[in-house]
């Protein structure tokens, strides 16, 4: 089959590869009906993480094409949308809604669903089937599902976004856009989204963004105050993972409100000092998207969300090299790769 490759930092190709099968009975086979590539795939694609010839991607949707012999809630031929973490949704972790932190996950995420095919373990913990076949459209709001949408969503959830609340999202990718929608799907009374580009602009206001604020650090930090009363946000979402946007978020927010950070953290050191005075409260980590898989399943199939709106370049899963330069440069928001 054929799989995307990241051989070192800005070398990913598309081989030949062995078509996975079922290791462990709990296992499923997935054919992959579309994948596409995170803005976390490119920390390795810029050299801030190690790479050496690592199957790339982390996010699927597709049908179920075998299960191993314990797997009793999936059939083949189900439509399914996996989350990047296996968990077996049953641990005392996962029932208390923390599925990333499955006691049960294997190391690292779920690899190589940049293929046609992928092996999913934990597959009854792992995978939700849709209620039926989806119509191709709602293709890529499913593929959302699958990572930045659920990621967005917890970091708003982290955040305590709610009714009547003001909301600020530092980070103008994939899932601080939908860290807009979500807050906005959770009643917030005003979403001020961070970015300076225009069509992420365009995007944050369609998605439910009251306001935008293009300074950045301290600058930033005083537009929000500005806008707030001089107090800050309720709600914080921090969506890059940098020290600067770190920052940015807890300096943002006010006194007892709560920041949801989900950008992936690379040489974070937080000052204990001033968070020890800041009263803000911090939540967040690698999302338990698990969590929210069924209901944004639901919300995408009845049509009252339309994350897949992320997607601004689709290319042949050969052309992957292509839609990682798009995204390293900054042209493409997300690329959905099809199969
Ligand atoms: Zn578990």
């Amino acid at each position: 089959m054929r799989a995307v490759v990241m051989y070192a930092p800005g070398d990913v190709r598309v081989d030949q590869t062995e078509r996975p099968t079922i290791v462990e009975p709990t296992d499923a086979i997935i054919r992959l009906a579309a994948t596409c590539i995170c803005g976390s795939d490119l920390w390795p694609y810029r050299g801030d993480d190690e790479v050496d010839h690592q199957p790339m991607g982390h996010e699927y949707v597709g049908v179920v094409e075998e299960i191993g012999s314990q797997v009793t809630s999936l059939t083949v031929g189900d439509f399914v949308v996996g989350t990047f973490f296996s968990s077996d949704n049953t641990c005392e972790i996962c029932r208390a809604g923390y599925q990333t932190h499955c006691v049960h996950r294997g190391p690292g995420a779920v690899p190589g669903a940049q293929a046609e095919y992928a092996r999913i373990p934990h597959a009854d913990g792992t995978l939700v089937a849709t209620p039926g076949m989806p119509d191709d459209d709602l293709v890529p709001s499913l593929l959302a599902a699958s990572d930045v949408l659920g990621t967005g969503w917890f970091a708003a959830v982290a955040a305590e976004v709610g009714p009547g609340k003001t909301v600020a999202v530092v980070g103008d990718g994939a899932v601080g856009l939908l860290g807009v929608l979500a807050a906005r799907q959770l009643g917030a009374e005003r979403i001020i989204a961070m970015s300076r580009h225009a069509d992420r602009q365009a995007l944050a206001r369609e998605f439910g963004a009251t306001d935008i604020v293009e300074e950045r650090g301290d600058e930033g930090v005083a537009r929000i105050k500005e806008l707030t009363g001089g107090l800050g946000a309720h709600s914080t979402i921090e969506a890059v993972g940098t020290q600067e946007s770190m920052m940015q978020a807890i300096r943002a927010t006010r006194a007892g409100g709560h920041v949801g950070y989900v950008g992936v953290a690379h040489d974070v050191s937080l000052p204990g000092e001033e968070l020890f005075f800041s009263g803000v409260h911090l939540h967040g980590g690698p999302a338990p998207v698990r969590r929210f898989l069924p209901d944004l399943i639901q919300l995408i199939w009845d049509r009252e969300i339309d994350p897949g709106r992320v997607f601004d370049l689709t290319l042949p899963l050969d052309q992957a090299a292509e839609g990682y330069r798009a995204m390293d440069e900054r042209r493409a928001i997300k690329v959905l790769l099809t199969v």
